[in-house]
């Protein structure tokens, strides 16, 4: 940390900011020993090859003249110049493997390389979908496994190990909801209820699936507004949609209550269990009300996320919904397993549940993840999992009060749970605001905390450390949020103003991006 003083007392002051050495141009653009190039579609040779294909004679006839005439312009490159390139844009980014990840929600803990061994492992690593359910029997046991201690960890009688991602769970969720609803003769429950905290995919969710969504209001202490939650229950609601811990890093402490008043309007309760990490082996979901809720495996059990990887959202079901599960599950059959593909008919009885609302993906979700999943289980024990989560909420506590004397937090009252929010009136007339802050973290190295989320916090940063970092790290980048923040209280605005500097792509149009995104090239 070159010449900083590593203390997290008082204001450590931040080393001398200085303009020219961070505008030094190199000739091709580079920094460092990380080479800048074009990007793949840009180059312009077509016709080399790190492969050679030998000529083959195709009988076309079947293709009814639509044989393509010509070339079929993928960039062309060596082996070598197709290692550096994908090298090179992985050094780019960030990852968990370089540095703390301190985005809040998203739960960016270090995944153990022992999961890695084990997803390889000849037999589970080198398996298809489609081969005869005899000759996989290891893996439909490992998934009945996992299903076990997802059941076990919630207290949920049920899980849809399926859906791929969190959001992809929450979808699930939502369509097992509407099935129970309808065989209840109840599909004229139209409205969603989400609070005004909630994560962006509950809302949109619930919209894709054609519900009304109403806003729940919250209190001044960040926590869901039972009364205003109460007076807009009624026989249109479907359901609700609360994230326990809350986005704001606060336990719902109303949340018996919630699921009570829930049950009496004769609705259903989702919860969002993206922040499970915080509470995992310490609170089982089922014994506070909840009828289903997604666990993300990437972010609680582990699995690597960020950067592209699969997800992996199983979704934990109450006696009221677990007959509306989708297709597959895992069954015991005989002396092995079998996988129930066709709940109806002559299987149903053999299959136990009768009214899979119908399936989420094409064969049965995402084994690497299975496997990453329950190998970290397995490793950890039921003792080691309730460490993850006390360890996880001391070390987001830590960062609490080792920054809030500068830092200023919108929900002081009592410890968080796993991730401490800050909001921007520390920088009121600073001239720096959360944005200018965030990327000015990445000229230093660390990742951005999550920013402007939740939105009804104003300029909100959401830091969640997680349990893999040591006391070590965590003084560290404190250290170094105690210096910015000097930085920006002294006045200094232009280290924040032109972050970043040091980084090979500076301050995106991220809305422009996302809105008019150019996908060809030409
Ligand atoms: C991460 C997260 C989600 C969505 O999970 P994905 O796997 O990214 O789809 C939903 N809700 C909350 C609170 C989250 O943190």
């Amino acid at each position: 940390m070159g010449d900083m003083k590593m203390n997290t007392v008082g204001r450590p002051s931040a080393p001398d900011f200085d303009v020219e050495a961070t505008s030094f141009r190199t000739l091709l653009g580079g920094r460092g020993l990380l080479q800048s190039e074009k990007l793949i579609f840009e180059w312009d040779d077509y016709h080399r090859t790190g492969v050679d294909f030998a000529d083959i004679a195709i009988d076309t006839s079947d293709l009814d003249g639509l044989v393509r005439g010509d070339d079929l312009n993928l960039p062309g490159l060596t082996e070598p110049e197709c290692v550096r390139h994908y090298v090179r844009l992985s050094q780019k980014n960030h990852a968990i493997d370089l540095a703390l990840y301190p985005l809040g929600s998203c739960t960016m803990k270090h995944n153990p390389r022992l999961n890695e061994k084990m997803a390889r492992l000849s037999g589970l690593g080198d398996i298809h979908p489609l081969q005869p359910v005899s000759t996989v029997q290891g893996a439909l046991a490992l998934m009945d496994s996992l299903a076990h201690w997802l059941k076990t960890l919630t207290g949920m009688p049920a899980v849809a190990l399926s859906p791929k991602a969190g959001a992809h769970g929450e979808l699930c969720g939502l369509l097992t909801i509407k099935a129970a609803h309808e065989a209840k003769g109840q599909g004229h429950r139209r409205t969603v209820l989400v609070p005004t905290s909630a994560h962006g995919t509950n809302p949109a969710t619930a919209a894709f699936v054609g519900y009304t969504v109403k806003e729940v209001a919250q209190t001044a202490d960040g926590r869901v507004d039972v009364a205003d939650l109460t007076s807009k229950l009624g026989p249109d609601v479907a359901a609700i949609m609360v994230t326990n811990p809350n986005t704001c890093g606060l336990f719902e402490r109303d949340i018996v209550e919630i699921a009570r008043v829930t049950h009496e309007a004769g609705a259903y309760f989702y919860c969002d269990g993206a922040n499970f990490n915080a509470i995992v082996g310490r609170v089982r979901p089922g014994d506070l009300g909840v009828d289903a809720m997604h666990i993300n495996l990437h972010k609680t059990f582990s699995t690597p996320h960020g950067g592209g990887g699969p997800g992996a959202g199983p979704v934990v079901l109450s006696e009221a919904l677990a007959a509306y599960a989708p297709r597959p599950w895992v069954v015991s059959a005989g002396q092995g397993f079998d996988l129930a593909e066709h709940g109806e008919g002559e299987n149903a009885a053999n299959f136990g549940r009768q009214k899979p609302f119908g399936r989420m993906c094409a064969f049965h979700g995402q084994m690497g993840m299975y496997i990453r999943a329950l190998t970290y289980m397995l490793s950890h024990g039921a003792d080691g999992l309730k460490k993850v989560a006390e360890d996880a909420v001391l070390n987001a506590n830590y960062i609490k009060a080792s920054l809030s004397d500068l830092m200023s937090v919108p929900f002081p009252e009592g410890p968080c749970m796993h991730e401490a929010l800050f909001d921007d009136r520390w920088l009121e007339g600073t001239g720096v605001t959360t944005l200018d802050f965030a990327k000015a973290m990445i000229d230093e190295g660390f990742h951005p905390m999550t920013m402007y989320f939740p939105l009804v916090v104003h300029g909100a940063m959401l830091i969640e450390p997680t349990e893999t970092e040591s006391r070590a790290e965590i003084d560290r980048f404190v250290a170094v949020l105690r210096a910015l923040a000097g930085a920006a209280l002294d006045g200094e605005v232009a280290r924040f103003k032109g972050a970043p500097y040091l980084a090979p792509a500076k301050r995106l149009d991220e809305t422009r991006a996302a809105r008019q995104p150019r996908l060809t090239f030409s």
